[in-house]
């Protein structure tokens, strides 16, 4: 685990023994269930450390309440800072990025999994216990669902994605489970994103968001070009988003 130590160390999050154990059960794990799972493409140990692992604990540089732009790091555990624990939401996540990596860092985040593709919840539950996590929700499950939800919606503190749609469908997905006040982050690509920007800049604020930062992520064991997006929640969403299971793909709001 050596990519992701140094790689971690570089983002100012120093990773102790026992996170590094973690991952490395994480890993044997991903590897063995992917032989029949097909969970992802990437199963090299160095390309999983680098894409899976390293590249979602960056999700933690754009929290709310740190200056923009900021690479200081994010070292002040969250319970100090926090009056209770965040509830956090990963929408499809599929074998737990960038979700499970932020949990194995901030084990006091109350985390909800969702995933729509029933066989990558069995590997989620089967490692969630593996790992002996607690305080984690694997739900198999839609977006567009749950969204509607009591209980769900409008009911965390911070949402996250990675690699699930282009941003003008994903706001749909993610920001009716953002409470006032939290915040969406996505995990993006800069190929494109300008433009995926500008075409979902309509939908953001018709679901009451916010864009508060657009930060460029320039760290050696990363893949080059990672961008988060982090956009605040300020008022609550229409009661008809998110629209039903399909909809938001066929018909973005633009
Ligand atoms: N976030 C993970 C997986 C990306 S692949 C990573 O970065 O590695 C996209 C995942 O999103 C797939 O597992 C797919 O099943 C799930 N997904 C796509 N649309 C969804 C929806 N509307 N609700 C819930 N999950 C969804």
């Amino acid at each position: 685990m050596r990519i992701l130590q140094h790689g971690a160390r570089d983002l100012g999050i120093c990773l102790t023994p026992e996170h590094l154990a973690a991952f490395q059960i994480y890993y044997e794990e991903l590897v063995i269930w992917n032989e029949r799972f097909n969970l992802t493409a990437v199963t090299e140990y160095e390309a999983v450390q680098s894409k899976h692992f390293l590249d979602s604990l960056t999700c933690l540089l754009a929290l709310p309440g740190r200056p923009a732009n900021s690479n200081i790091p994010d070292t002040v555990p969250l319970s100090s800072r926090m009056e209770r624990p965040w509830r956090c939401m990963d929408v499809g996540t599929g074998a737990g990025f960038p979700g499970l990596p932020a949990k194995i860092l901030r084990p006091n985040l109350h985390l909800t999994l969702l995933e729509a593709t029933g066989k990558k919840t069995v590997f989620l539950n089967h490692l969630v216990g593996k790992l002996g996590l607690e305080g984690v929700e694997i739900i198999h499950g839609r977006a567009e669902e749950w969204g509607q939800r009591r209980g769900y919606r409008e009911s965390y503190d911070l949402v996250v994605a990675r690699a699930v749609a282009e941003l003008s469908v994903l706001v749909e997905y993610c920001l009716p489970f953002c409470c006032q006040g939290g915040c969406f982050i996505a995990q993006k690509s800069a190929a494109g994103l300008e433009a995926e920007l500008a075409a979902a800049q309509e939908a953001i604020e018709v679901l009451g968001g916010c864009v508060r930062e657009v930060k460029s992520l320039d760290f050696p064991g990363l893949v080059p070009g990672r961008c988060l997006v982090a956009i605040d929640k300020i008022t609550p969403t229409p009661e008809k988003y998110p629209r039903r299971p399909g909809i938001p793909t066929k018909r973005p709001l633009l």
